[in-house]
């Protein structure tokens, strides 16, 4: 059975068409700058096919996902029929769905409602499921995958904020918490190396740290609390966002630079975190980089967020009553030596010791702590897409 994998963003559609069946990535690529002029790439077996083609809209683009899978070199399947489903990241599924969907017109509706809560991506989602209904026909059973649904879990303590409880009735403002499918999969493969593949007993905290970041922690293999919130925005420093600040702060920036609400979210969304601190870059291989040539800015932005992140492991330990494991997943987390050596060496109190050798290890899986360690370490690589195969090949069996 192959399923196809979609990930639309407002000017992008990134697709992988696994075989599941070994589960294996038969062919993936990404479509950019849709709406703009179009550049296309698909990749099978390690070779990459690339041009430039128009594409106005989402639609356009499935049409060349479509074309490069079934004609041409990379060529993959003979046929559309050979799909037997299509699987969709999507963002926001507030309080109303904890865990993946077969998409009808209701959940559509739902998708759309939420919009409110995530104006970037619900919309793009939407687009996805269309241009794939376009291209596929309506009979090809879709699915939804959401990033909240694993931290539905969450109990009232955690999720509200003391704002007046009627802003949460009025508004749904709370936390949901997002990365739910990469901390579902590494919590859940973590169960498995610990030998409790059900998580009962477990206390886990899951570090997924890419250009968005946030660590969730989970019990008995649930989520009792997660750094992100109403939005992405919430956590610690990230790429480009700020993570939590004062609020009273952004009002306050907002009436010095007489900002709307909409240049104020532009400035903590986008120019703020290892960007904003550094005034290097939002990509960590250019703060790592930067502080090796003694850039003092980039130093103090990779120090603030590790402050910031053994902040949120110590909270989290005390939440979980408790500490069996910790992992590491995401671009900077399975790759990021030196960020996981500092982290696991300041949680040395809590008997946590790190194997410096295999953590070296960069993408692959590892345990990084010695084997008299109090708490086991490990780099999991996440895998989003095969989460969303996974549950689409579920719901349609
Ligand atoms: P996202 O999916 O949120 O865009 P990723 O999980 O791909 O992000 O992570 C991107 C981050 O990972 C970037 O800051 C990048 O610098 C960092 N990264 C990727 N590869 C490496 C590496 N080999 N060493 C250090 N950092 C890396």
């Amino acid at each position: 059975m192959k399923i196809l994998v979609i990930n639309a963003g407002s000017s992008s559609l990134k697709y992988q068409l696994i075989d599941m069946d070994g589960e294996v990535t038969v062919a993936k690529g990404v479509c950019e700058r849709i709406g703009i002029d179009g550049f296309f790439t698909h990749k099978v077996d390690g070779k990459a096919f690339k041009k430039e083609v128009a594409m106005p809209d989402h639609t356009a683009a499935f049409e060349q996902v479509k074309l490069a899978l079934t004609e041409g070199e990379g060529k993959v399947i003979n046929d559309l029929s050979e799909v037997s489903a299509i699987g969709h990241r999507t963002v926001m599924g507030g309080s109303k769905f904890d865990r993946s969907v077969i998409i009808t017109d209701e959940v559509i509706q739902a998708i759309k409602d939420y919009a409110s809560l995530a104006p970037l991506h619900n919309p793009a989602t939407i687009k996805g499921i269309e241009a794939a209904t376009a291209a596929f026909g309506k009979d090809i059973p879709q699915v939804g995958v959401f990033d909240t649904a694993f931290h539905q879990t969450m109990p009232e303590v955690a999720y509200l904020w003391g704002l007046p409880y009627e802003y949460y009735e009025k508004y749904g403002v709370r936390r949901y918490g997002f990365h739910g499918t990469s901390h579902r999969f590494v919590s859940a493969r973590c169960c498995e190396l610990l030998g409790k593949p059900n998580g009962e007993g477990t206390r886990i905290v899951t570090c997924h740290l890419g250009n968005g970041s946030s660590l969730a922690a989970i019990k008995d293999g649930k989520v009792i609390d997660t750094t992100m919130g109403l939005t992405p925005l919430d956590g610690f420093l990230m790429g480009t966002r700020s993570g939590a600040i004062d609020p009273s702060a952004v009002t306050f920036i907002m009436e010095k630079e007489g900002f709307t609400p909409a240049q104020m979210d532009a400035v903590m969304n986008k120019k703020s975190g290892m960007l904003g601190i550094s005034g290097v870059s939002s990509d960590d291989r250019d703060i790592a980089a930067a502080m090796e040539q003694g850039n003092e800015r980039a130093k103090l932005a990779w120090d603030m967020r590790s402050y910031q992140i053994l902040k949120y492991i110590g909270a989290y330990a005390a939440a979980l009553g408790g500490l069996d494991a910790l992992v590491f997943t995401a671009g900077i987390g399975e790759n990021q030596d030196k960020l996981r050596a500092e982290l696991v060496e300041k949680l040395a109190f809590l008997g946590i010791k790190l194997d410096a050798e295999a953590n070296l290890a960069h993408g692959v899986e590892t345990e990084i702590s010695t084997p008299d360690s109090a708490v086991r370490v490990f780099v999991i690589p996440t895998n989003e897409e095969l989460v969303i195969a996974r549950d689409t090949k579920a719901l349609i069996s």
